[in-house]
């Protein structure tokens, strides 16, 4: 008996082979992968939650730190 089972990502469309609900998500959440093709990402959890852009820096205006002097 195995615990392997498979979860997709309901309708989710592959950017490779273009099928639909063929993407599947690893247990541990971390890879994405479609079960047509080679295709296999990384999953942005972190990135998915926080709306940000991953790969620019946050960027603060220091200004805003500054006690506000009136
Ligand atoms: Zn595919």
């Amino acid at each position: 008996m195995t615990k392997n089972f498979i979860r997709f990502i309901a309708g989710a469309v592959c950017p490779s082979c273009k099928e639909i609900d063929k993407i599947a998500i690893t247990s541990d959440d971390q890879t994405i992968y479609c079960l047509n093709c080679d295709f296999k990402e990384h999953k942005p959890v972190e990135s998915a939650t926080n709306q940000s852009k991953p790969d620019e820096p946050q960027v603060f205006n220091i200004e805003d730190f500054r006690p506000k002097k009136s």
